[in-house]
Parts: C-alpha cells; sequence; structure tokens
C-alpha cells in the first residue's frame, strides 16, 4: 500500500490510506453513471444563483481544510458519497419498505435501498438490517419505540458519566418519556462498573439495558450486558454511533451477535453520510420495520439511503480495514503524546478514535482549553468528565478523535506531532498556528484529482 510522501513510513499493516485511494469503488456496481447526461452536484450553478450561499459553502471547505478536524463525531466523506448525496434520488418521495411503498415510480429507488440493506446486513453479519432512520437519535427512538412503552424503566449509562441526550436527558424525549435509571464508571480505572450495572438491573428491573457513549474509550463488554439482561428478563440495546466504522473495519469487537437491537449513526468513523443504521435478528425485524416507519418517521431520505449503501461499500474493502485500524493506532499516539504535554487521559488510553482527557492539571477547563485550540486551528470539543472537580457547568474535561486524520492520511509520525501542536496551544504558544497550516497542507481532505 503506497504511503503519502511526506510521511514516515509506518508498520506495513497500519499504513494511512491516502485520501486520493479510500474512495475506491467497490466491484459489482450498476455502470449506469458513465452514460448519463447527469454530471453530480452543480456547484457553479448554485454559485451563480446564489453567491451568498456559495460562498458559505466554499469558506467551509476551506475551514476543513485548513484545520486539525479532531471532533470525535466527524470525518470526512468520500467524493462519491457526496454524490450520491447531492444526487437526484432527494427529489424522490418514498414512503414504506421496497416493494411496499405508497407512492409510485419508486422502482429504482428500491433497488438503491436494498443494495444499502444488503451491504449493512453483509458488513455487519446482522439478520436484519434498517436504513431508514434520519439520524442517530432517529435510530434510537426507533429501538425504544419498538420494544417499550411510555414509562418502562430504562438502565443506561448516567449522562454526566457519559451517556447520550437519547440515554434519559430530561431534556430529550427519552427522560421525558421513560423512566431511566444510570450506570457509571469505576473511579479509580475509569471502566464501566459492571458490578454496578448488575446491582442496578437486579434492583430495578429495567425492560432494557443500554450501552453506548459519547466518551467512552474503550470497548464495552457486550457479553457482559447480555449476560446482565438475561437475568432480568431485559432487552440489550447496543448504541453503537461512535464505533460502528471500527466494527466494520474489524478494529473494534462487534455487538451485533449479543445486542437485541444495535443502534448507530452512518457519519462518525463509518465515514458517510449524516444519518441512522438499525441492526436486529430475523424476530424483531418487523417491529424495528414499523417503528421507524410509520411510527417516527415519514417519508425515507433516498439520496441519504444510497450514500448510505455507497458508504457500506466502501467500508467493506481491505482499505477501509487499514484504514479502521490505523484511526485506533492514531489515537493511540496522540494520547500518549498529549500525556506527555501533560493532559490526564481518561482510562489512561483508548482502544478506539476517541480520547477523553483533565485538563486540570494545567490549570485550565475546557472551554479555555477549546477556545486556545480553536485559535490555533485545532478544533476538539469539550466533554464531561465522570468524576470532575469543577464547578457544575464548567468541565474540565476535552473530547478529541482521530478518524478524520486519518482519512486525511496522517499517521503516527503526525499524530505525535500534533500531541506536541496542542500542548503548545493550550499553553498559548503563538507559533503553532502556522505550523498547523503547514501539516494540514500536506494532507487536503479533497485533493485535486
Ligand atoms: C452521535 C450519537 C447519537 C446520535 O446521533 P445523531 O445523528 O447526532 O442524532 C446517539 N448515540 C450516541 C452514543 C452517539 O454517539
Amino acid at each position: 500500500m503506497p504511503v503519502t510522501k511526506a510521511a514516515p513510513a509506518p508498520a506495513a499493516d497500519t499504513a494511512p490510506v491516502p485520501a486520493s485511494e479510500r474512495a475506491a469503488a467497490p466491484e459489482g456496481t450498476p455502470a449506469a453513471a458513465a452514460a448519463s447526461p447527469y454530471r453530480g452536484p452543480d456547484f457553479d450553478a448554485l454559485r451563480r444563483q446564489d453567491p451568498e450561499l456559495s460562498g458559505i459553502l466554499l469558506a467551509e471547505l476551506e475551514r476543513q481544510s485548513n484545520g486539525l478536524q479532531l471532533i470525535a463525531a466527524e470525518n470526512f466523506t468520500s467524493p462519491a458519497v457526496l454524490a450520491a448525496l447531492g444526487s437526484p434520488l432527494a427529489n424522490k418521495y418514498a414512503e414504506g419498505y421496497p416493494g411496499a411503498r405508497h407512492h409510485g415510480g419508486c422502482e429504482l429507488v428500491d433497488l438503491a435501498e436494498r443494495i444499502a440493506v444488503e451491504r449493512a446486513k453483509a458488513l455487519f453479519g446482522a439478520e436484519h438490517a434498517n436504513v431508514q432512520p434520519h439520524s442517530g437519535s432517529s435510530a434510537v427512538l426507533a429501538a425504544y419505540a419498538a420494544l417499550l412503552r411510555p414509562g418502562d424503566t430504562v438502565l443506561a449509562m448516567a449522562l454526566p458519566q457519559g451517556g447520550h441526550l437519547t440515554h434519559g436527558s430530561p431534556a430529550n424525549f427519552s427522560g421525558r418519556w421513560f423512566d431511566f435509571v444510570g450506570y457509571g464508571v469505576d473511579r479509580a480505572t475509569g471502566l464501566i462498573d459492571y458490578d454496578q450495572v448488575r446491582a442496578l438491573a437486579h434492583e430495578h428491573r429495567p425492560k432494557a439495558i443500554v450501552c453506548g457513549s459519547i466518551s467512552y474509550p474503550r470497548h464495552p463488554d457486550y457479553a457482559a450486558f447480555r449476560e446482565i439482561a438475561d437475568e432480568v428478563g431485559a432487552y440489550f440495546i447496543a448504541d453503537a454511533a461512535h464505533p460502528l466504522g471500527l466494527i466494520a473495519g474489524g478494529a473494534a469487537p462487534s455487538p451485533v451477535p449479543y445486542a437485541d437491537v444495535v443502534c448507530a449513526t452512518t457519519h462518525k468513523v463509518l465515514r458517510g453520510p449524516r444519518g441512522g443504521l438499525l441492526l436486529c435478528g430475523a424476530d424483531l425485524a418487523g417491529r424495528i420495520d414499523r417503528a421507524v416507519f410509520p411510527f417516527t418517521q415519514g417519508g425515507a431520505q433516498m439520496h441519504a439511503i444510497a450514500a448510505k449503501a455507497v458508504a457500506f461499500g466502501e467500508a467493506a474493502t481491505p482499505a477501509f480495514a487499514g484504514y479502521a485500524r490505523q484511526v485506533v493506532c492514531n489515537a493511540r499516539v496522540l494520547a500518549a503524546a498529549l500525556e506527555a504535554e501533560g493532559l490526564t487521559i481518561t482510562t489512561g488510553g483508548t482502544d478506539t478514535h476517541m480520547i477523553t482527557a483533565d485538563v486540570a492539571a494545567l490549570g485550565l477547563d475546557g472551554r479555555t482549553a477549546r477556545g486556545r485550540c480553536t485559535a490555533a486551528g485545532m478544533v476538539l470539543d469539550t466533554c464531561a468528565l465522570p468524576y470532575g472537580t469543577g464547578p457544575p457547568g464548567c468541565t474540565t474535561g476535552v473530547r478529541l478523535g482521530s478518524a478524520a486524520l486519518t482519512t486525511q492520511g496522517m499517521g503516527q509520525a503526525e499524530m505525535a506531532r500534533i500531541g506536541v501542536l496542542l500542548g503548545g496551544a493550550l499553553r498559548e504558544d503563538g507559533k503553532v498556528r502556522s505550523e498547523v497550516a503547514d501539516l494540514v497542507r500536506r494532507f487536503p481532505p479533497y485533493p485535486a484529482p
């Protein structure tokens, strides 16, 4: 596998995938495009018609290209995924499912959805896939709608410990309509406290147990969750929004053999369009499908479904498996580099694309840290820390991810350098901004053909 010229050669099995190679079309895709008069999104038409908006789009592309995108939930979709998103499939109404639509003219979008479903099933080894959820939150909503009734008790990771809004936030439908009980992580290790999960399950007899987090950097023990759910007769829902791409690439264990339902997003490490995905066994297929349409959604977004099909196709390639491995290698190197800069790394490291860290030892809070890094061209998030010491609403946590950088073709050498640059930015070293610019210039996310 060729290595980006500027980067020193990493170990053979972890070579970064250059951006120019990662979009290779999988074999067997219908070749109609070559003969079509359609040439994809016409950016010049937008520029002529609406300079105000096209200016924002171009400036955003520049912002994404000229900085380091360290937000753990973000990535760069391939030009092929973007083409599907900007395609005329966006025009089609398609309520229902392939072969059973409430509108005419769905024959071709039916083909696209069937391909998306078959690719998702094959990629994740699932008996059933629903590719219609508009987002990760919509997928979780549909999973709850399929399995629960309002007022049911659900056991999930507590929000201050790393749970997502859909895991019981009072500001979200989940907290309003269900009775959530929260589990957390061990104070000393930062790892999920399975004894606590088991004790809470036996005490509260939840109808469902949810595993999944926005900040947990380790692999959950899916077998343990399954066992605990079985002990109390609960459904086991795995919200794999973050690690789905690592699972697809074989770089993280899969919840599919253990969970009743897997909810996910397609736009994080998986590198597809913004959207959701549901996987389940054949026994729950009908309930899951009805929970998506007509219970929680109307017409499917066929352009997004086509783009998901493209992304699943990309994710089934050996190049993607190399990318997934590299994402984890990169996160580990970055975590070690940040530790050397004085940050305290949650759980002492990472198994995934994600790093959460405490900046308190540097005398900073999360917002100040994020502001200093952003000013230097490095975009990251603040995040709640399970046992944070700051006053309420003032976390000293930051969250970073390696997926977007890896997609750009960066490897371990760049990660080590970025750790140093982040340390410099946190100390307000004025030289960092131009060094970041020099680095990113070598890794354009959308290189000219
Ligand atoms: C990102 C995420 C979601 C929601 O995804 P959206 O597309 O933003 O609605 C749900 N659960 C977890 C664990 C997530 O990380």
